[in-house]
């Protein structure tokens, strides 16, 4: 059981001090949990293969599952890879520091522990000033996987932390409630055209326009349960971002939806069972115990996607019916991440 602090920090006035701390126990191999733009992460040095073991067992994460290594300026990326490519050193200009990951060849300072025993590394910077400044200060690249234990719907704000993993970290950073609300786009670098290994806050349509043809690895669309398929990204084949209700996937034109989700509410409810329905159209209305209207456009949706997956699981509904979006621009990511959350649980009408 860890003794964990919880320090609040105001993004637009740093206290430096306050961050200095934080550095320093990241320095001495402890866990400090801190906002990104993205989501929460739980940061530990990434050159020390002992500090990273304790993020594995901190989150309960597979042993299988590699983890983001985060870095505050360009020279951390030429130590951590073998060889930057090209096509790094412009999404780098591009879309840095921002929601994007590249994975390149590793070089030999990274712990095998970090990569899962991969020859190759996953780097991004973050843009969140309290994330670039702690690892500024710590003077190390962080190795930052999201701070929920495993399976658990990724943390926007530091409650959502604080829920999962108070008593397993040494601090806690809370900033309040992170911006994009979806993790990085993780892009394959290391094929001969980039491939995306997990749509996330960089659209495939922004990576396009820059660099050209992007590849879909198949697991990213994918309807099905992939436990079995053979993956390039480890941490993909998981049934994770789940709260503990069911979640069902409504997928098809938004009136179709509403009729198919008025139908499904109405069996839940014959079966005694609470239900809860998350909508992207504010004029949906259903007879249900809880509705949650997360937002129109993608932007808020992606947003307010796991904090909401979060509060259902706080009223103890028993089944969420979601609607699904458009899988364009963020929608990708967001229907990725639902249609994980729901195990494959799809309805398309
Ligand atoms: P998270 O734990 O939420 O930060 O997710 C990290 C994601 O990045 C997981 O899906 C990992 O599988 C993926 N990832 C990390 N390192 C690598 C790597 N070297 N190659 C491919 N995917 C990686
Ligand atoms: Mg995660």
């Amino acid at each position: 059981m860890y003794k964990t602090s919880i320090i609040k920090i105001d993004e637009k006035n740093i206290d430096i001090e306050k961050i200095r701390k934080m550095a320093k126990l990241l320095q001495e191999g402890k866990l400090v949990a801190f906002p990104t733009e993205t989501v929460y992460g739980l940061g530990a040095n990434a050159l020390d293969p002992k500090a990273v073991e304790k993020i594995f067992k901190a989150k309960n994460r597979p042993a299988d599952n590699p983890i983001i290594v985060h870095v505050s300026d360009e020279d951390m990326v030429y130590k951590l890879a073998k060889k930057v490519p090209k096509k790094a050193l412009v999404l780098m200009k591009k879309f840095w520091p921002g929601p994007l990951t590249f994975v390149v060849k590793k070089s030999d300072i990274v712990p095998d522990i970090v990569t899962a025993g991969l020859d190759t590394v996953a780097i991004r910077m973050p843009s969140h000033k309290v994330a670039l400044v702690l690892i500024k200060e710590s003077k190390v690249p962080i190795a930052a996987p999201s701070a929920n234990l495993a399976g658990r719907p990724s943390p926007t704000r530091a409650e959502d932390v604080i829920d999962d993993l108070y008593g397993r970290v040494d601090a806690i950073i809370d900033t309040g409630e992170t911006y994009i609300g979806v993790e990085s786009t993780v892009l394959d670098l290391t094929s001969r055209i980039p491939t995306l290994l997990r749509p996330g806050g960089t659209t495939l349509e922004e990576l396009e326009s820059v660099i050209g043809e992007v590849k879909l690895h198949p697991i990213v669309k994918t309807e099905k349960d992939i436990e079995s398929m053979v993956v390039k990204s480890p941490g993909m084949k998981y049934r994770h971002y789940a709260p503990e209700a069911e979640v069902i996937v409504v997928e098809g034109k938004s009136d179709e939806v509403r009729k198919k989700i008025i139908e499904l509410v109405d069996g839940y409810k014959k079966i005694g069972k609470k239900v809860g329905v998350m909508t992207v159209c504010k004029s949906h209305e259903y007879k249900t115990d809880i509705i949650k209207f997360i937002g129109e456009s993608l932007k808020d949706v992606a947003k307010n996607l796991f904090t909401t997956l979060r509060e259902f699981d706080k009223e103890k509904v028993d089944v969420v019916l979601a609607e699904g979006v458009e899988e364009k621009g963020l929608g990708l990511a967001v229907m990725n991440r639902l249609r994980k959350a729901a195990g494959y649980n799809i309805v398309k009408v």
